[in-house]
C-alpha cells in the first residue's frame, strides 16, 4: 500500500474544510455544469455562475430550450465563449438524442462536445463512481511536488506522465472521494505559492518538500508571446438608436456576442487617422465627427486588446451596414449578450 492514498483520504475524511455548492452531488447534470464553467475559471468566480445557471436551468431539458441569446447573456464576464457554445450543443444532444441522460462510461462522455479527459474523468466518477483519476491544475501541482515529476503537465507527454500517475495511485474503490481530496489539498494546502506543508498530511514523503524544490515544480513551459491587437469601436447613433451587429467570426474570441462597429488596426489610430481609415470612409458620405469616449487594456491568454471607444452620430442609417446587425434602443442593450469590455464600456457611460 502506498502512503499517498491513505494519507490523502484520512485528510480529506478529517480535515477537508473546503465549502462548493456542487461538492457532493451525484447528478450528472449538474457536475457537467460546474466542470464547464470552472473549465479556466477559479472556483470562487464561478460559483455564482453555476448557481445563477442551476436556477435558471434547473434540468438538461431546460437548459436545451433556452434561447441563445439569453445562455450568452448568463455566460457573459466568464469568457471563452466556445465552452458556452459546446455547452448549449451539448445540452441539445442529451435532451434530444439521449433523452435526457448522460452516458455513464467516460467514453461516452468523451464524445460529447466540449467535454475532454479531464471533465470525462470527474463526471464519470463523482456521478456513476466510475475509477478515473481527474488530473486539472491542482492535481499536476500537488503530483508533481510529491513526486518530483519535472516534465511541464502543459506538454502532452506532461499530460500522459501525470494522468498515468494519478490513475495508479487513485483510490479504486472510491475514486469520487480520492478525485476531491487531491483537487481540494491542491486548492487550500499545496497552493501555487506559500504552500502550507507544515499541516500538509504528505510532507513526510514529498520529494519537493524534502529536497527545497517547492519553487521549481510543476515545471512551466515559455510562454507564446502575447498576440497585440487594437480594436475601434464606433458607437454609431441615429435617431435615438445604437448599431450592434453580431459577431460571426469562427475564429473570433466573442463570436456570438454583439459588438458595435468595429475598425481594427496595426496600431492604435486617433480620430484623424481613423477617419482615414478605409473601413471609416465606407460609412460616408452620411456620417458626422467622431468623439473619442474612452480606451481600455485586457490580457487573454494569448492576446493583448488595446480597445478604444469613439462616438459617432450619423443622419441617416448608413447602407453599408446590414446583414448579422441591429438598431437597438440604449435600454434594450443589457438584454443583448456582450463581450465583457464591451458591457463595461455601455454601463459606464450610462447606456443602461
Ligand atoms: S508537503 Fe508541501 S509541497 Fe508537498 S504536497 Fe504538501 S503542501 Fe505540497
Amino acid at each position: 500500500m502506498n502512503f499517498f492514498t491513505p494519507a490523502l483520504l484520512h485528510w480529506h475524511a478529517h480535515h477537508n474544510q473546503r465549502t462548493l455548492p456542487w461538492k457532493g452531488i451525484a447528478d450528472p447534470y449538474k457536475i457537467w455544469l460546474s466542470e464547464i464553467i470552472l473549465q479556466q475559471t477559479r472556483a470562487e468566480q464561478g460559483r455564482p455562475y453555476y448557481e445563477r445557471f442551476t436556477e435558471a436551468y434547473p434540468t438538461v431539458h431546460d437548459l436545451a430550450r433556452a434561447p441563445e441569446d439569453e445562455v450568452f447573456r448568463l455566460w457573459q464576464g466568464l469568457g471563452y465563449y466556445n465552452r458556452c457554445r459546446n455547452l448549449l450543443a451539448t445540452a441539445r444532444t442529451v435532451s434530444e438524442d439521449l433523452g435526457g441522460k448522460f452516458p455513464e462510461t467516460y467514453e461516452g462522455l468523451l464524445a460529447l462536445k466540449g467535454i475532454g479527459p479531464y471533465t470525462a474523468a470527474a463526471i464519470a466518477s463523482f456521478a456513476f463512481g466510475q475509477p478515473h483519476a481527474v488530473a486539472d491544475g491542482n492535481v499536476y501541482r500537488v503530483l508533481a511536488r510529491y513526486l518530483g515529476i519535472f516534465t511541464p503537465p502543459a506538454t502532452t507527454e506532461g499530460k500522459a506522465v501525470f494522468s498515468g500517475k494519478a490513475n495508479a495511485l487513485l483510490e479504486k474503490n472510491d475514486p469520487a472521494a480520492w478525485n476531491q481530496a487531491i483537487m481540494d489539498l491542491g486548492a487550500t494546502v499545496c497552493t501555487p505559492q506559500n504552500p502550507r506543508c507544515a499541516v500538509c498530511p504528505l510532507h513526510r514523503h514529498c520529494y519537493a518538500f524534502q529536497k527545497n524544490a517547492i519553487a521549481e515544480l510543476p515545471a512551466r513551459m515559455a510562454k507564446a508571446p502575447l498576440r497585440q491587437r487594437f480594436l475601434h469601436y464606433l458607437i454609431l447613433e441615429a435617431g435615438g438608436e445604437i448599431w450592434l451587429s453580431r459577431n460571426d467570426d469562427m475564429a473570433g474570441i466573442w463570436r456570438g456576442l454583439y459588438q458595435p462597429f468595429l475598425i481594427e488596426a496595426n496600431e492604435a489610430l486617433d480620430t484623424k487617422t481613423l477617419a482615414a481609415h478605409p473601413d471609416f470612409r465606407k460609412l460616408a458620405p452620411d456620417v458626422g465627427a467622431l468623439q473619442y469616449e474612452g480606451h481600455l487594456q485586457r490580457k487573454l491568454t494569448h492576446q493583448a486588446l488595446d480597445i478604444r471607444f469613439f462616438r459617432l452620430r450619423v443622419s441617416g442609417k448608413p447602407a453599408v451596414l446590414s446583414g448579422n446587425g441591429l438598431w437597438t434602443r440604449p435600454d434594450h442593450i443589457a438584454q443583448l449578450p456582450l463581450p465583457k469590455p464591451i458591457a463595461l464600456f455601455f454601463e459606464k457611460k450610462a447606456y443602461f
